[in-house]
């Protein structure tokens, strides 16, 4: 009886970047259970078992209830001094590069915005990052490169219009298993090619799977494309009527013929030829899906652009079932992109060009002095400069780099060096927050109201429908307590509440790619089931008048750049940085293990239904042919060793990985300590898919 609701009310998932919608269900005005939302279009009644557990890891012992300075309790008051203070005195001695802020996807996007509006109009930082560097930003380098402006094209309705679907470094039967259910829905009996060196489960269930050597993606993508104009495969007419530098790109691929391609890959001529026809132009219609397997390379910007490629020369675009599609990671991971003041200055304005410094500064009522004239150093490239004593100070918000952040004994050693570090968490327990000089407890998900934007680029809205535990507090309004205690709450009046944020953005997005300028506030979104960007003003009356609620982009064949062009982009393959050797000869991939855990495990680990659903122990996934001559068995704990770390998992025999590679899943807390820091050179992302290391008994 206890559980049985007297209301319900309608939220979306704070976990991935799908965007599910659930029903909360309230007694007295708080939440008592919750159930998928049958009505929502994204999921239809679907949940994964993350979602269906998103109230239950808010109850956990150790979340953060009070702040913590130097391990011990204090109130809120000694906390937001010692901030101020600490921050200030870094500023001030070092000036305003020496703190910086690493963001995050998974707070709502009017708390991201206002925490890099105050972080660098109010206390006059210049550098901040988020953690969608780890996932997102060569998605982002790629389209403002191929499109003009950081935009996927597609709609989930994509996945059930589509005749062809690639998938390329992407798993989403167990990373986006909601979007799996939207491919099982598509009724129009699909091919399903899936790029990727393991048999994923996604592989698995693939009428197409090619298992090329780690990394040679690039290649495998200018040979397909090689092929298709080879056979005669081009939209031709969209190609010249909407697109600029294929005669250039046709040149460069006259040297990746089948033979050459069929020997960096590991994939057969005959199977090549077979890829190429299956998405050759024609009149089927083929979408590309690509993820964190693209994302996380050393090359990774090009081989995104490579999937736009084969879409533009195809005429894939702007129709059902069509696009070069990139599946965001967090459930906010497009709102970072679009609005947290670190890359781009809020809105998707660019922090050097002085119309839109200006145009910002009109719509947020921030002094345009104020907004700084360049934008911020990526993530690697902060811990570069902590390393090097330039960053004295840093304020890590709702992330845990000490886990998640490749090479993860550098990272820590480079943290241990910092004068100040601030963690804002949820929970105390994290591996960061443990090195943190000061915690301020946040509130979660269910404990604070706004609004997340998914992969669709829907923006989706969620209540508070619960209270923080002991002195936790929203995010926002620790921004606002920060903005007061710093002395700069007059610049950020207007920013009152998540509503009135959303007002502010709403005004720097007018005549953006992304303008939301046509959404009528909270209630319009919430009420109409989430609104995808981009809602115009114009728009606003179309959307009410009709029950139009997708929208794909370039339908009308005009993309965000000058002269309205997609523009073919490309660059010959750079070697791998860590190579494999004698002393290490097997290559580490690491990726999602499970559709049960989140990321980290921060929340999800607190669950004990999602605990039951994951083996108890790390496994490592290791081909029967490279065990044998080890002496290795199936359950055998075994040593793996890299250059960096050594750690001890259980083998688990399996032929989805090849021989010479091994997996390990990235939830567990010590897998980075094995992995090697390169980086993608045009989007800074890091690469987790390929290290050397060697396994022993
Ligand atoms: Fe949907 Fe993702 Fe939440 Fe699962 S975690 S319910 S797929 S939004």
């Amino acid at each position: 009886a206890h559980l049985l609701p007297d209301a319900a009310t309608k939220a979306v998932c704070g976990f991935c970047s799908t965007g599910c919608g659930l029903k909360v269900h309230l007694k007295d005005g708080a939440a008592v259970n919750l159930t998928p939302d049958p009505d929502y279009p994204v999921n239809i009644g679907t949940a994964c078992p993350k979602g269906w557990e998103a109230l239950s890891v808010l109850d956990a012992p150790d979340r953060a209830r009070m702040p913590l300075l130097h391990g011990k309790e204090v109130d809120w008051d000694t906390a937001l001094k010692y901030f101020c203070d600490q921050m200030r005195a870094v500023l001030d001695k070092h000036g305003p590069e020496a703190a910086a802020f690493i963001s995050t996807g998974q707070i709502m996007f009017e708390e991201m915005a206002f925490l890099g509006a105050l972080t660098k109009f109010g206390l006059g930082m210049i550098h901040g990052d988020g953690n969608t560097r780890q996932c997102m930003a060569t998605a982002v380098t790629a389209y403002k490169e191929s499109f003009g402006f950081d935009a996927p094209p597609f709609t989930y309705a994509d996945f059930e219009e589509s005749d062809v679907l690639v998938f390329i470094g992407a798993n989403p039967c167990i990373a986006h298993p909601i979007m799996w259910q939207r491919v099982l829905r598509n009724k129009r009996n699909p091919q399903i090619i899936v790029v990727d060196p393991r048999a994923t489960e996604t592989a698995m269930a693939a009428t197409q799977h090619y298992a090329i050597k780690p990394k040679s993606d690039l290649a495998l993508l200018y040979g397909i494309a090689h092929l298709i104009i080879r056979d005669g495969g081009v939209d031709t007419s969209f190609v010249e009527e909407h697109t600029t530098g294929f005669d250039e790109f046709e040149k460069f691929l006259a040297d990746y013929h089948p033979a050459r391609v069929s020997e960096e890959t590991g994939i057969s001529v005959h199977r090549l030829v077979h890829f190429a026809q299956t998405i050759i132009h024609g009149t089927l219609r083929v979408s590309f899906w690509w993820t964190m397997g693209v994302n996380q390379g050393h090359q990774a910007t090009r081989t995104a652009q490579a999937i736009i490629n084969l879409a533009l020369m195809t005429g894939n675009i702007g129709k059902p079932g069509t696009g070069a599609n990139s599946i965001t990671g967090q459930c906010n991971a497009m709102g970072s992109r679009l609005f947290s003041n670190t890359t781009n200055l809020l809105g998707g304005h660019d922090f050097r060009n002085p119309r839109h410094r200006e145009k910002v500064a009109a719509a947020t009522g921030i002094p345009v002095q104020r907004i700084p004239d360049r934008p911020s150093l990526a993530y690697d490239q902060i811990l570069k400069a902590a390393d090097e004593g330039t960053v004295k100070a840093l304020w890590f918000v709702a992330t845990n780099p000490s886990h998640s952040w490749i090479d993860q004994n550098e990272i820590n050693r480079i943290l241990d060096k910092l004068d100040f570090i601030v963690v804002q968490d949820m929970y105390c327990s994290t591996e960061t927050a443990k090195r943190a000089h000061l915690v301020l407890p946040a509130a979660g998900w269910g404990e604070k109201d706004g609004c997340f934007i998914n992969s669709e680029r829907r923006i989706g809205y969620s209540p508070k429908v619960r209270r923080a535990p002991g002195q936790a507090l929203a995010d926002f309004h620790i921004f606002r307590l920060i903005a007061h205690y710093w002395g700069c709450e007059d610049l950020f009046r207007a920013w009152s509440t998540p509503e009135a944020v959303f007002r502010v953005l709403q005004r720097c997005t007018e005549g953006q790619p992304c303008d939301i300028s046509g959404i009528a506030g909270h209630e319009m979104v919430q009420k109409s089931s989430g609104v995808q960007w981009p809602l115009s003003k114009d728009d606003a009356a179309k959307f009410k008048a009709t029950t139009w609620k997708e929208r794909r982009l370039f339908e009308d064949g005009k993309f965000y750049t000058p002269d309205k062009r997609a523009k073919f982009v490309f660059e010959a393959p750079q070697a791998i940085p860590e190579q494999r050797s004698t002393e290490y000869p097997l290559v580490l991939i690491t990726g999602r293990g499970t559709s049960a855990q989140w990321h980290t495990e921060t929340r999800t680990g607190k669950s004990a239904v999602l605990a039951k659903m994951i083996p108890q122990e790390l496994m490592l996934d290791l081909h029967p042919n490279d065990a044998a001559p080890l002496g290795i068995r199936e359950g055998m704990p075994v040593r793996v060793i890299s250059k960096r770390a050594e750690l001890t998992a259980k083998a688990r025999l399996t032929t989805c990985v090849r021989p010479g590679e091994v997996f390990l899943p990235m939830h567990d807390p010590r897998v980075n300590q094995l992995t090697h820091a390169s980086f993608d050179p045009h989007s800074r992302q890091p690469s987790y898919k390929h290290s050397a290391v060697r396994v022993e008994k």
